[in-house]
């Protein structure tokens, strides 16, 4: 089911979860700002979830309310990670899924890098 993505953070998320420790994740990268882990359900042969360790809903939420060493820090995780993994040279693909319309499931900011085989079109238009 997708989220409201106009809520306020709900600290109970799975990935609020995660960054505390209650649930296990296979850990790619990590730093005071940035958790990188395997997905649980890889739509890819990579498959590898970014998020802040800050209490954002979602990229909106990020964009308007992140500090300027939260952002900066997020986005070169971002690619720090996808670099590490070896994913430049063939190829990768950013996605963050923001409210209703792009069934963002989880309502903790997080950037999909998916890589490892050619990955089709660019949405579906199904
Ligand atoms: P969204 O649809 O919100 O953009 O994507 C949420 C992603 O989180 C999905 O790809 C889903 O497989 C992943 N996910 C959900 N629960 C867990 C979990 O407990 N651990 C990990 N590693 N990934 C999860």
């Amino acid at each position: 089911m997708s989220i409201d993505p106009t809520l306020d953070y709900d600290d109970q998320n799975i990935f609020a979860k995660i960054l505390r420790g209650e649930i296990p994740n296979r850990t790619v990268y990590e730093d005071d700002y940035v958790l990188a882990f395997h997905d649980i359900n890889p739509q890819a042969p990579h498959h590898i979830l970014v998020i802040p360790k800050g209490a954002y809903v979602s990229w909106d939420d990020f964009s308007s309310r992140g500090n300027d060493n939260e952002i900066t820090a997020f986005v070169r995780g971002v690619g720090h990670v996808a670099r590490e993994a070896g994913l430049v040279d063939s190829g990768y693909r950013l996605m963050a899924n923001i409210g209703h319309d792009a069934h963002q499931e989880v309502p903790h900011l997080h950037v999909h890098i998916f890589a490892g085989k050619p990955l089709g079109p660019m949405i579906n238009s199904g």
